[in-house]
């Protein structure tokens, strides 16, 4: 057991005293493979990095504890209550019995103090437990009382004699670890963990290296590396606990924030970006005589933003943020039309066929009459206009490649590709975008347009090195959608409502949950869904199309046409329409099973009704019971249309990891302690005190700023390509 005589105090390291500081700066025992710590082994090291992501000594310390409990505390047997999460009683064992047979067999003893009884029971070691404790001997038991059949039961408690606990030296709040069902079948639960953190602290060449520059360790009144280290394993208060944890949130941001600074500083640098100079002829044309009406404040000052970037000689990585319906083609639009007029290609990437496909029709109608041509490529597209394709893009005959992917494949090559644009790029993973550099000699212009609000603290952590534009206004003369919640059993209210808007000539979509995990079941609910639909509005009098995920893209697009056209009232669907679809006479959004929806998807999805002039609807269906959670999600959809404040509400209840696309995207959610849903000031504070450092030093090479480094290299070396394109 680590004693406070092995304290951390002794432990700090001054790098600069040491003759191998240029060499080796970071400590070589922290870097040793887990499987070298005494207690572990080969077989528990596997496990530690298959489940747990825990390769090194390092890695081991920095499995932060999730919540602590306190042991100084004892309860009585009265005093048990169901709301307790863990509890500390001193009594005595009065007897045990075998209860029920088989693989339900279970091993109970009463354990009693002056108060009352409680249960013990145990599934498993049984044997082991009857050799270890006996009757009528005092002992500390502690775990979570449950209640069951009117009385208090603890399954698998801890149980200590009271001499023991006295004798060992032990922080008053115990660290608890999270462990997978795996690890605690191989014994390796939250009390192996500390035993295995205590095995670290136990070695003797343990050193710490400071790994923030002294200055900022100060004047952020810091605790120190190895201090926090400790402390964060073995609190003595919740103060400890406090300091530990901002001290480590800290360090987490600021690295994350350096990297991305001292990254986007290099790129600023090095790169050099085509310019865009002239605004020629197709754009001055288009703006003359095609554009359909006048573009809202916000769109013009970002394509002024952008065009600066384009017209600056670096290349412009930038971020368009804009709720659904702000009107974010159009920008990109204008500025592919730039490019044409400074003799570049651009593309624009759509996340589905369904979405490449409606870019295509619109921007082509846009274009009518200018002198651009514009190009579709999908993975569908016939092998025949597919090399027609090819040939026009490399002859440089074609100007605007709108598609999926499949325009980024190796076999499709530009003459001069200056510009890519890649709608909601939440889609897209991080591999993809970095074929695009190898796209021209000199990397192309990229903007990211998304309408998933992202809110501030995440875009920071997943963009901070991007440059970003925000549509914050919707074209006049929306309508605020209307939200309306109901339950299943009031479904023929709900389809009388849909036959008056019917009546009314609008048109309705009906979407059902596609979850990965079990298509075939939601598959089955949108079948029985169709099925109730169909006799609720039976032919001639309605029809209903069909769009979903089995469906080869041919017929997809038969049934959008026919929603798009009018022939058919309702479209039942799954969450594919869920981006971009753009039908204005389509103003009643019924989303099915909604409590299975997140928050951020069902804003999307309601973003697909209130773009024509009537009034809007989204209705939520949800099941008679909810959780906790459900209901808030449902509340804040009625409560509100505003995409950010939807999005802050959904990182503060779900935490970055959850959020919609954001598992592709990496590093930035492989958040060890900070929460971006929680920790925003502390971000903030992370990222200007890493702008300084990075303004008066950008080459990190003052010896204050030595240690960072190292540091960078060792958390993002090998994500560096990924920082490249993003
Ligand atoms: P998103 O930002 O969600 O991609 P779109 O670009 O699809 O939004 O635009 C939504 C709708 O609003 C489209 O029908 C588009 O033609 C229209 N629109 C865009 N800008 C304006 C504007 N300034 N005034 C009126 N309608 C606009
Ligand atoms: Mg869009």
């Amino acid at each position: 057991m680590h004693s406070f005589e092995s304290s951390p105090n002794l432990l700090i390291f001054d790098v600069r005293n040491s003759p191998d500081y240029y060499f080796q700066p970071m400590s070589e025992l922290l870097d040793t493979d887990i499987k070298f710590l005494p207690g572990v082994g080969p077989k528990r090291a596997e496990l530690l990095s298959s489940e747990a992501g825990i390769y090194t000594f390092r890695d081991l310390l920095y499995y932060f504890p999730f919540k602590y409990v306190d042991k100084t505390r004892f309860f009585s047997v009265r005093e048990l209550d169901t709301d307790m999460q863990y509890v500390q009683i001193r009594g005595k064992i009065r007897r045990f019995a075998t209860e029920g047979g088989g693989a339900a067999k279970r091993l109970i003893a009463d354990f009693y103090d002056e108060t009352g009884v409680v249960r013990l029971v145990w599934f498993k070691g049984q044997k082991w437990v009857l050799n270890a404790y006996k009757p009528d001997k005092e002992y500390i038991i502690f775990g979570k009382p449950t209640l069951f059949s009117g009385a208090f039961n603890i399954v698998h408690p801890e149980i200590e004699e009271p001499e023991k606990k006295a004798s060992r030296v032990s922080s008053a709040l115990e660290a608890q670890y999270s462990s997978t069902e795996k690890m605690k079948d191989h014994f390796l639960n939250s009390k192996a963990i500390t035993k295995l953190v205590s095995a670290v602290f136990a070695q003797p060449s343990l050193r710490f290296t400071e790994t923030l520059p002294s200055p900022l360790v100060k004047q952020m009144g810091l605790m120190t590396i190895d201090n926090a280290i400790f402390r964060i394993h073995f609190p003595d208060s919740n103060a400890d606990i406090e300091k530990a944890r901002f001290r480590l949130k800290f360090e987490e941001l600021f690295y994350i924030q350096l990297n991305l600074l001292r990254y986007k500083g290099s790129r600023a640098k090095k790169t050099h970006g085509f310019v865009f100079a002239v605004v020629g002829e197709r754009l001055n044309s288009f703006y003359k005589n095609n554009l359909p009406f006048p573009l809202t404040e916000a769109q013009k000052r970002v394509i002024r933003e952008i065009r600066t970037d384009l017209g600056s000689g670096r290349q412009m990585n930038r971020l368009l943020q804009g709720d659904v319906g702000s009107g974010k083609t159009m920008v990109a639009l204008m500025n592919m039309l730039i490019g044409a007029d400074n003799g570049f290609q651009s593309c624009l990437m759509a996340p589905t066929e369904v979405l490449a496909l409606q870019h295509f029709n619109s921007i082509s109608r846009f274009v009518e009459g200018i002198d651009v041509q514009v190009a579709l490529l999908t993975g569908s597209t016939k092998k025949s206009e597919r090399s027609r394709i090819e040939k026009g893009l490399l002859d440089g005959s074609i100007n605007i490649l709108i598609g999926t992917h499949a325009l980024i494949e190796d076999t499709v090559r530009y003459l001069n590709l200056g510009l890519v644009i890649i709608d909601e790029q939440h889609r897209f993973g991080v591999a993809q975008r970095a074929r695009l550099w190898q796209k021209n000699d000199c990397p192309p212009h990229v903007l990211v347009m998304t309408a998933t609000p992202i809110p501030r603290t995440l875009a920071m952590t997943l963009y901070g090195d991007l440059d970003v534009s925000v549509i914050d206004q919707m074209p006049p003369g929306r309508i605020p959608i209307k939200t309306m919640t109901f339950t299943d059993a009031q479904r023929e209210k709900v389809f009388g409502f849909m036959r008056r808007q019917i009546e009314e000539g609008r048109q309705i979509y009906v979407v059902y949950p596609l979850i990965k995990e079990s298509e075939t079941l939601d598959f089955k609910d949108l079948e029985d869904g169709l099925e109730s639909m169909a006799r609720a509005f039976p032919p001639p009098e309605y029809a209903i199309s069909v769009v979903h995920g089995r469906m080869t893209s041919r017929d997809k697009e038969i049934s959008m046409n026919q929603f798009k056209t009018g022939q058919a009232q309702i479209m039942v669907a799954t969450t594919v329409i869920e981006v971009g679809v753009d039908i204005p006479n389509a103003s009643v959004m019924v989303v099915e099973s909604a409590e299975r929806f997140g928050l951020s998807q069902l804003h999307q999805l309601r973003g697909r009704v209130g773009r024509g002039a009537d009034q809007s609807y989204c209705i939520l269906m949800t099941s008679h019971k909810l959780s906790a959670e459900a209901t808030e999600r449902i509340n804040t959809m009625v409560a509100t249309n505003d995409g950010f404040e939807i999005a802050e509400i959904d990182l503060r209840m779900r935490g970055p990891g959850d959020l919609e696309g954001t598992q592709q995207s990496g590093m930035a959610f492989d958040l060890k302690i900070a929460d971006l849903g929680r920790d925003g000031q502390i971000l903030n504070l992370a990222r200007s005190r890493a702008e300084e450092i990075i303004a008066n030093d950008p080459d990190l090479s003052e010896s204050d700023n030595q240690a960072l480094n190292p540091n960078l290299k060792r958390l993002f070396g090998k994500n560096f390509s990924w920082s490249e394109i993003s």
